[in-house]
């Protein structure tokens, strides 16, 4: 752990190191020659970042959020040639599977507009998608579309680079430092106070994930998100079954997502029924954390195998080696949270990441940096606006409901 001096003056102070707080530190030194500190009460990504699945598929229901997933690959191509170092990324590919009429529709928007973009997608048959994947059911009335440039990524070495990247630009990097609030001159943010010390500032970032709400507080500002929880399941190692070149499935009818790990499958569901926690319970270091909801996640587990059965029935009969569970910052409409709150000046929320931060990573750090320095933003980020829900209280329960409930009804990015 660093305990290098805090700066006493820089442009653009960044409350949290993990992706998100990493990557906008990086983008500010690389695209706009910014001064800027990340200030991280424990250790870089080790909050939510650590814990991501961190499938990066590219599909994605908008413009803006499919370039910042090509972002993060341009930014991981950039980091591996500066580097000299693999980032442990697997392009294993992309494999969606349509269903529902729905679904289908949804895909054959995403292929199109993919396409349109450079992307490069094959449609597939049955037999092409169990060359794929083995074990999947794949009925011949069904849509399989494959991104071949897709992949999954180590979320911890991806957080890591970024904060390494930005530190070799000129980037401080401070961990073990907790922001313990704002400094306001009328209706500005001038600056952050820690517990070693304060730092005055042209622009706060507040990239604090999962209690983003809580700082959004202290400089007036109704941040629309919850810790939500997010939990996937991995199999015992079986790599006759599970090869370590398998590609990720999509499946949003069966409510399943999975690739390979260490052996085995990973593999996660989108609950029907999810579960918040208040922010100010919810702890700083998230591992064992009791959502007080089906902790050991065995409920979800069961809803999901008889939704996925469909798909292939012989998952139920895998041994499940490791759970795993932490919280994400849902929103209630499932979009990010990034922009500057109406009224007050200097204080930019980074936040809100619904599931999807490792693989848009790239894109929300460039956009935020240039928000951040008052620069044009490189997307339309108006869908992301922190005011769109009014003056919501991240604390109410009901509230806290609506986030969880959002990702329970999410089908995609
Ligand atoms: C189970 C699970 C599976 C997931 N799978 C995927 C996936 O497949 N693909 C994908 O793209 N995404 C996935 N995600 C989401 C992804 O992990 C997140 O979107 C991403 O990590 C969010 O990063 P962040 O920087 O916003 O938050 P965090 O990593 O939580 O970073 C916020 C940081 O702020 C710090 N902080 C908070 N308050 C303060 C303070 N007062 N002072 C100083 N520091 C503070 C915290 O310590 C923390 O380190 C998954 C998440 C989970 C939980």
């Amino acid at each position: 752990m660093s305990h290098d001096a805090l700066p006493a003056t820089v442009d653009v102070a960044v409350i949290g190191g993990g992706i998100w707080g990493a990557a906008t530190a990086e983008a500010l030194r690389r695209h706009h020659g910014a001064s800027v500190a990340v200030l991280e009460r424990r250790a870089l990504s080790a909050a939510t970042t650590s814990h991501g699945a961190a499938l990066m598929p590219r599909a994605r229901s908008t413009a803006c959020l499919r370039a910042m997933v090509r972002e993060t690959y341009a930014c991981i191509a950039h980091f591996e040639a500066a580097l000299g170092e693999g980032l442990g990324l697997h392009r294993n590919g992309a494999l969606h599977v349509g269903v529902s009429d729905g679904t289908k529709a949804a895909l054959r928007a995403q292929v199109e507009a993919a396409r349109t973009e450079g992307d490069h997608v094959d449609w597939l048959d049955a037999d092409a998608a169990r060359a794929k994947v083995s074990w999947l059911t794949a009925d011949p009335a069904w849509s399989f579309a494959f991104f071949p440039q897709d992949g999954f990524v180590d979320p911890y070495l991806l957080g890591s680079a970024y904060a390494r990247a930005a530190r070799a630009a000129g980037a401080g990097i401070h961990q073990g430092v907790t922001v313990t609030g704002l400094a306001r001159a009328g209706d500005r943010v001038t600056g952050v106070e820690t517990d070693r010390g304060a730092i005055a500032c042209g622009a706060v970032v507040c990239a604090a994930g999962p209690w983003s709400g809580l700082v959004g507080l202290w400089a007036g500002a109704r941040l629309p998100l919850a810790p939500v929880r997010s939990h996937y399941w991995i199999t015992a190692p079986d790599e006759a079954r599970f090869p370590r070149d398998q590609a990720m499935v999509f499946a949003p009818d069966g409510r399943f997502y999975s690739r390979p790990e260490v052996g085995g499958l990973l593999y996660g569901f989108r609950d029907r029924v999810c579960v918040a926690a208040d922010p100010r319970v919810y702890p700083p270091d998230p591992r064992g954390f009791a959502f007080g909801h089906d902790d050991a996640g065995w409920d979800s587990l069961a809803e999901g195998l008889e939704l996925f059965r469909p798909f292939w029935d012989g998952l139920g009969s895998e041994p499940v080696a490791h759970y795993i569970s932490a919280a994400s910052a849902y929103t209630p409409d499932g979009q990010f949270v990034i922009g500057p709150w109406p009224g007050i000046e200097g204080f930019i929320a980074v936040t809100g990441c619904s599931g999807a931060g490792i693989a848009t990573s790239g894109g929300v750090g460039r956009a935020a940096a240039a928000l951040a320095v008052g620069a044009e933003a490189p997307w339309d980020l108006s869908a992301f606006r922190p005011d769109r829900f009014g003056a919501v209280d991240p604390v109410d329960p009901a509230f806290l409901r609506r986030c969880a409930d959002a990702r329970a009804n999410k089908r995609s990015g």
